[in-house]
């Protein structure tokens, strides 16, 4: 096969909003053709192991990884990488070499964190992307278009300065529009 520059398709959006589910719609095309394939999830989301599942029931094989340089072609021809806002801004090298290799590289993640704001390394891969997909999901107050990420801690809004990773603890994300997004404690601009 000649050699030609790899595409990026970057599937960004909030909770709930089917990330997962369309990456593997996405790379099943490719798996139709015979396209090799691997797909990369960060060790953060330990949810269901080694596998990336969806809500509609669909899953493939994932390898965790804890750091962005574990993520390699490995002569592979199609590369997904899901929850990149975790993988910090090393993941940019590591998608550009992947692209100037000739992979197609799909991207998964948070544009916004629990705050609203732009979620680590996303906005820069999104930048660079050749396609782009910003997936909404259902506002689980008002059933309104959701395009936010609600983090409760406790039972409650979790407030403006809480961490942005909470590691074991106490709390649950669901998926709300902007009117229903709740951030206490938001600095005034
Ligand atoms: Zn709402």
């Amino acid at each position: 096969m000649e050699e030609r520059v790899g595409r990026l398709h970057v599937i960004a959006g909030c909770m709930s909003s089917g990330k997962t589910g369309e990456l593997i719609r996405l790379l099943s095309r490719h798996a139709v053709i015979g396209d090799s394939m691997v797909i990369y999830k960060h060790a953060v989301d330990s949810r269901d192991g080694c596998m990336a599942r969806s809500r509609l029931g669909t899953e493939m094989e994932a390898r965790v990884v804890d750091r962005p340089d574990r993520i390699a072609g490995d002569g592979f021809r199609v590369v997904g990488i899901e929850e990149a806002q975790f993988f910090g801004d090393g993941l940019v090298p590591v998608v550009r070499g992947l692209l100037a290799d000739g992979n197609h590289v799909y991207v998964t993640g948070l544009n916004q964190d629990f705050r609203g704001e732009p979620f680590g390394v996303m906005p820069v891969i999104m930048s660079l992307a050749d396609e782009l997909t910003l997936l909404t999901a259902i506002c689980q107050k008002c059933h309104g278009v959701a395009t936010r990420t609600q983090r409760i801690i406790d039972g409650s809004p979790a407030p403006w300065d809480s961490p942005l990773i909470l590691v074991g603890g106490a709390d649950y994300y669901e998926a709300r529009c902007p009117d229903c997004h709740e951030v206490p404690g938001r600095p005034v601009a």
